[in-house]
């Protein structure tokens, strides 16, 4: 019988994370993954004939962590991402798309643009306004963090008295296209507390598309490299139940869906948190350390892909739609999938209105609200589409849930979580997920000596 230093439930970017660090260690290691790919929320994947992803996805450019994790699998990350200067908004109140410049180092005319003002929709007025804002906001991330986490974004908004115009074109976009929550359902602590993260490598902030489907350029290299270094990777295993021992004191490994037991010194749950409670409830229920991530609400995301036989726009660029279902798109034949020759990527809000729909039901209202921002899609047009949700993959970002996320560490000995839901600076994110896989590592190396 094989006893693993560490078995890792979950591949997505967290658990890969902890994989690799630890067989760099020299530990022994098995990751076990409940799909037939690896990447989670970031993967992509055949399906009826289409090549889908989890839903669009963006590199920003102040992150480290990740960037260092691909290194270490042998990917450079300018071979795998383009860079963006400027992100759009296109809403039905507007004939032109507003610009927004979004890297103050790469593209500073772009970036002075926007703060100028994109007139007649957002003036140099509105631009202060909206300063003003996120100098209020960030003072309080570090000030008055609980009292912050109180608010939501659309009510910090009204106190700090935001401009109508900045509220639509920038904040709508920042809040509903990055997390898919309306403002009047975030925390302010979460909205400011993404850039509040990105301060201090704000020079290296642009936006990355990635150049293929992310499990192929991603996710399966760090898997490759955990097996290259000794780790053994498996998909298509579900892990079912810990095993639990010392009157539920002790984790000593995983039994696996399809009866197998997985005997391991250490046993790192990288799923998603609502995952993470299905398999903690059965033994934990009652213990006092989790009662908290067990009422750490969830939240999910819905996304919609589009390919065509022409591309939509002209270029391949982030897109919030304020004031309709799509939150933030883009077109992607010419960067994530060249295979098509047009392709739409959508992250739809809100989120449970698409949940319970067909995915005839979800492309008529695309459609609709593709024609409100003067994008008109013809049917004949599609080639096919897909609809993908992640029904609870999220921590709900909704005020007061900050302080309920668990930490990596555990109460119990041979027992760590990883996972974007658990405490880390860079909350639901890629980076995020690999900053807690990182911090699950070194918990059980350090459990590891002691
Ligand atoms: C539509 C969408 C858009 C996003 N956009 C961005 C973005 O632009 N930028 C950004 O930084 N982040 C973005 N994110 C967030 C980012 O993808 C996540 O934060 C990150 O991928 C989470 O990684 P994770 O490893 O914590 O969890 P997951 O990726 O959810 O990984 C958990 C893994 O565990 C597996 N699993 C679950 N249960 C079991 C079990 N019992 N046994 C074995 N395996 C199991 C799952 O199949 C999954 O592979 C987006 C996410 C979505 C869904």
């Amino acid at each position: 019988m094989t006893t693993y230093d560490c078995v890792i439930v979950g591949g997505g970017l967290a658990g890969l994370t902890t994989g690799l660090e630890l067989a760099e260690a020299g530990k022994k290691v098995a990751l076990l993954e409940a799909e037939s790919f690896v990447g989670g929320r970031t993967a992509s994947w055949d399906e009826n004939g289409m090549h889908v992803e989890s839903g669009f996805h963006r590199h920003i450019g102040y992150y480290t962590h990740l960037p260092r994790i691909l290194k270490k699998s042998g990917i450079a990350l300018e071979d795998i991402v383009t860079w963006e200067e400027r992100a759009e908004v296109r809403s039905p109140r507007n004939q032109e798309a507003v610009k927004l410049g979004v890297a103050p180092l790469f593209g500073p005319l772009k970036m002075l643009k926007t703060i100028t003002g994109n007139d007649p929709y957002l003036s140099g007025k509105d631009m202060i306004s909206t300063a003003r804002f996120f100098l209020n906001g960030i003072k309080d991330y570090y000030l008055h963090s609980n009292e912050l986490d109180q608010w939501t974004v659309r009510e910090y908004a009204k106190k700090h008295h935001l401009c109508e115009a900045a509220f639509h074109y920038i904040i709508i976009p920042l809040s509903t296209g990055v997390f898919f929550l309306p403002p009047e359902r975030y925390s302010a602590y979460n909205f400011f507390g993404l850039f509040a993260a990105g301060l201090p490598r704000l020079y290296k902030m642009r936006i990355g598309a990635y150049l293929g489907g992310m499990t192929e350029v991603m996710c399966q290299p760090i898997a490759k490299r955990i097996h290259a270094l000794g780790g053994e990777v498996y998909t298509n295993l579900k892990g079912e139940s810990l095993l639990v021992s010392g009157n539920g004191r002790n984790v000593y490994g995983v039994q696996t869906e399809d009866g197998k037991v997985w005997h391991a010194n250490h046993t790192t749950l990288a799923v998603s948190l609502h995952a993470a409670k299905k398999l903690l409830k059965p033994s934990f229920s009652s213990h006092e350390s989790f009662q908290s991530m067990f009422a750490l609400p969830t939240m999910d995301a819905v996304t919609f892909q589009i390919d065509m036989n022409t591309p939509l726009m002209e270029k391949d660029i982030t897109t919030f739609g304020p004031g309709t279902c799509l939150a933030s798109f883009a077109e992607q034949s010419r960067t994530t999938f060249q295979q098509a020759k047009g392709r739409l990527s959508i992250i739809l809000t809100p989120p449970e209105r698409f949940t319970a729909l067909s995915e005839n039901e979800t492309l008529e209202i695309v459609l609709q609200d593709l024609k409100a921002i003067r994008l008109p899609l013809a049917k004949e047009n599609i080639v096919k589409y897909r609809k993908i949700a992640h029904l609870h993959d999220f921590y709900h970002l909704g005020p007061g849930h900050h302080v309920m996320r668990p930490s990596q560490k555990t109460p119990i000995r041979g027992l760590t979580l990883a996972g974007d839901y658990t405490m880390q600076p860079f909350f639901a994110t890629m980076e995020g997920a690999v900053y807690s896989g990182k911090a699950a590592a070194e918990f059980v190396l350090r459990e590891g000596q002691s």
